[in-house]
């Protein structure tokens, strides 16, 4: 049996150990695909355009940890998907498989809002190693010619939590540099209040960010609808605009290309329509995991908001995922569990933690704490978690993921 993963991200990554935990060598090949040779800790993008990680301190070679559980690594761009042939179609070659696992995340959806950046126009963003980097040598710029600065979201963004952690840690930096009386501050969000994330509020999220950003005197929008972002403003539907000389404005998404290019496979958005058990509901030799999945927005808000797809919660569909392709082949029970969430937003000097079980409301959990303590374990899952899977260990399971 040949199974083939694409995405070496967290999705990819913790399905391909996953299965390896449970089929052995001669039980099944399992290929994965990724057109990045490294995995990149996405969360912690933020630092790396504060300046205070590097990218290669994030990331690692896939191919060496991948070896060592006997999982052979294809580096390559996939263009297309033909599910009737059982075949991927990459830049180096096709791929036939018994089992496809789709991971391959988003693309981020630039064309929905004029000036959406940083390589298509002068916004700037966190979605991307490339795109956290930008953001870190136009700070340095920034740096030595403070202004207004605009940070938020576009109307049906899902990824919001970067944003408050962006604006968080740079009031904590400026303020450090002495120059945060030069950079009056605004936080623009489609949220219909603060805290939404998308999944309707966490506990009492609300109450506690709008305290956090009074504060630290960062104007905020809610229900805003970003509508163009120039050089020197960010402009809103309604006809308001914000003088802004660096504006980091999250994106909403799109299922990734080669994936969305595959006829029948995903939605219009470009993301996979998959069971509870993470099975592609037309192709049951194909299963999806994480950001590539489709998944309904919470509730229905004047700007959309989307739904969010953690980490967290990609390697807990990733487990499912694997799980649930061995009890096809082999027998057993398949998992369909709700998906829980926990996060840490880093505020700058402190962080806060939320956990929410399950995800969509109603919930059986819903608390969120401050304290340093947060922001040291933020820091230590990260090296936790990049030291387990740099040497073939999927770290599900540990910490609570
Ligand atoms: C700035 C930021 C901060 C975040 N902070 C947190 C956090 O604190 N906690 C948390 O739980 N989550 C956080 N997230 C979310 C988390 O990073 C994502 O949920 C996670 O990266 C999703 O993993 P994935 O495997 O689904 O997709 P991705 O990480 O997007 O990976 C996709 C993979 O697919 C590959 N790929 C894509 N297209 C192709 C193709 N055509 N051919 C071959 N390979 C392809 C890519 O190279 C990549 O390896 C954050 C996200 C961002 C952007």
């Amino acid at each position: 049996m040949r199974i083939v993963i694409i995405g070496g991200s967290f999705g990819g990554l913790t399905t391909a150990y996953e299965l390896r935990k449970r089929l052995g060598r001669r039980q099944c090949e399992i290929i994965l695909i990724s057109k990045e040779r490294r995995f990149v800790f996405i969360p912690s993008l933020p630092w790396v355009a504060m300046g205070e990680k590097s990218l290669e301190q994030i990331s690692f070679d896939l191919e060496k940890p991948l070896k060592r559980r006997e999982i052979r690594f294809a580096h390559a761009a996939v263009n297309r998907v033909d599910p009737q042939a059982r075949k991927v179609i990459t830049d180096g070659g096709d791929y036939s498989y018994d089992y496809l696992v789709i991971a391959t995340g988003h693309r981020s959806a630039n064309e929905a809002v004029a000036g959406l950046g940083p390589f298509d126009g002068p916004g700037h963003s966190l979605m991307s190693p490339p795109e956290a980097e930008e953001a870190r040598k136009a700070l340095a710029v920034f740096f030595e010619k403070p202004g207004p600065m605009v940070i938020g979201c576009a109307p049906g963004a899902s990824c919001i939590g970067p944003a408050y952690e962006f604006a968080f840690e740079i009031d904590y930096l400026l303020r450090k540099r002495k120059i945060r009386h030069k950079v009056p501050i605004v936080m623009i969000t489609p949220e219909p209040f603060l805290g939404h994330f998308g999944v309707g509020g966490v506990g009492r999220a609300r109450q506690f960010l709008e305290g956090e950003l009074e504060e630290r005197d960062i104007r905020y929008v809610t229900s805003a609808a970003v509508s163009r972002i120039t050089g020197s403003s960010v402009e809103l539907a309604g006809g308001e605009s914000f003088e802004s000389v660096f504006s980091l404005v999250i994106p909403p998404l799109a299922g990734a290309k080669g994936v969305a290019d595959s006829p029948g496979l995903t939605n219009p958005k470009g993301f996979i329509p998959v069971d509870e058990h993470y099975r592609h509901r037309d192709f049951p030799s194909i299963y999806a995991v994480g950001v590539a999945v489709a998944f309904p927005p919470v509730d229905e808000t004047p700007v959309p908001v989307n739904f969010p797809k953690t980490g967290h919660m990609t390697e807990q569909m990733a487990a499912m995922a694997a799980h649930n392709i061995c009890a096809d082949t082999s027998g057993g029970e398949k998992l369909a569990r709700e998906l829980r969430v926990e996060c840490i937003l880093d505020m700058g000097g402190s962080a806060a933690h939320m956990k929410a079980d399950p995800v969509r409301p109603p919930r059986n959990i819903a608390v969120m704490s401050e304290g340093r303590r947060w922001l040291w374990a933020k820091k230590i899952f990260e090296r936790y978690y990049l030291w387990n899977a740099a040497r073939g260990k999927s770290p599900v399971g540990g910490l609570g993921w």
